[in-house]
């Protein structure tokens, strides 16, 4: 297992040409900011997070709403970012999040900020996040059946989540995004739940389990592919193969037949998952990181409370992202999953 390779000096710029944008030596730009803002979850999926959860970051070491509205407007201002999302761990455990909300929505008005949540509480918090400012949610929602997201969540929560999707929706935050990890141990109830999303107006994208779970024990003949899940989804619902809206999303789309509005159902691919990849990752504790499976970040914080002004800080970030890898390697026979698990990185 590989040691983060914490870098808190300056990223080699060589050879990057003069552009303000977060360009890789790859050609690629990334536009999308992701923001994890805690580790802390309300919930323990056992493909994310060991039972007692995440060990917590020191509260002091956890970025403050100024830093992660001075970082965020930068980004936008400065670096060429056009959307941000934030993620966890789960965004809701924290209590600032309309702050970080509002603070983000008034530095940059006319950003798309978004949010990837497991939907537990926000019945009581959708409003005030769509009045701060909030545009989009993404659920993650692994299945319908209550005693199959007990078992998976560790939590009996399904009740909560659901409700939390409702109150997304009727708060303007639409359309509302399920995102589903396909397993084997949910694939029979896939059906089930496109149903339940195309009732309740919501788009499905189903996602293939990724090697960032905290026990690591993730093997690729577990994997649940794409076609396995189109021959389930198959009994039940006539399916149109759609295509990649953006070209840059790690995604496919089908259609669903008969479907009211704009129902979806993507599955990433592994074999093109991140690549090509317009995303740069923010850590909850202030780290860049350049790929989600890569073990190299550079530390913002440090440079952000030694009084580094938005130039230096802005350089630092260019060159974070200058020195992105060509790929993740997932499909490498000697990958090495990054040490930090999904919950810890922000998915
Ligand atoms: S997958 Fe999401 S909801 Fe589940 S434990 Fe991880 S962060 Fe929490």
């Amino acid at each position: 297992m590989g040691i983060p390779a914490v870098r808190s000096g300056r990223p080699s710029l060589d050879g990057r040409p003069d552009t303000p944008f977060l360009l890789d030596r790859f050609g690629r730009v990334a536009r999308d900011l992701r923001v994890s803002i805690t580790e802390k979850c309300s919930l323990r999926c056992t493909y994310c997070m060991p039972e007692e959860g995440l060990p917590a970051i020191p509260k002091d070491e956890l970025l403050t709403v100024a830093e992660i509205v001075r970082l965020v407007s930068l980004a936008v201002r400065e670096l060429g970012v056009q959307e941000v999302r934030f993620t966890g761990g789960e965004p809701l455990m924290r209590r600032d999040l309309e702050q970080i909300i509002a603070g983000c929505h008034e530095q940059v008005p006319d950003t798309p900020l978004a949010m990837t949540t497991n939907g537990v509480g926000l019945e009581h918090r959708a409003r005030a996040l769509a009045a701060a400012g909030l545009h989009r949610v993404n659920v993650s929602l692994d299945t319908v059946d209550r005693a199959g997201f007990a078992k998976l969540t560790r939590r009996d929560r399904l009740d909560s989540a659901l409700a939390g999707i409702r109150a997304a929706r009727d708060a303007g935050l639409a359309p509302v995004k399920v995102n589903a990890v396909l397993m084997r141990e949910t694939l029979s109830g896939a059906a089930d739940l496109l149903q339940w999303c195309l009732d309740e107006q919501c788009a499905l994208r189903f996602i293939e389990e990724m090697p960032l779970d905290a026990d690591h024990e993730w093997a690729r003949a577990n994997m649940v592919t794409a076609a396995e899940l189109l021959d389930v989804l198959g009994t039940r619902f006539e399916l149109t193969a759609a295509g990649r809206a953006d070209p840059s999303a790690p995604a496919e789309t089908w259609l669903v037949d008969g479907a009211p509005g704009p129902v979806g159902i993507t599955a990433s691919a592994p074999r093109k998952f991140g690549d090509p990849c317009a995303r740069t990752r923010l850590t909850a504790d202030g780290m860049l990181r350049s790929c989600l499976f890569s073990d190299q970040e550079y530390d913002l914080r440090q440079a952000l409370r030694a009084g580094a002004d938005d130039a230096e800080l802005a350089t630092l970030w260019r060159g974070a992202m200058w020195n992105k890898w060509a790929g993740h390697g997932i499909d490498a026979a000697g990958f090495v999953p990054p040490e930090r698990t999904m919950g810890a990185i922000g998915g």
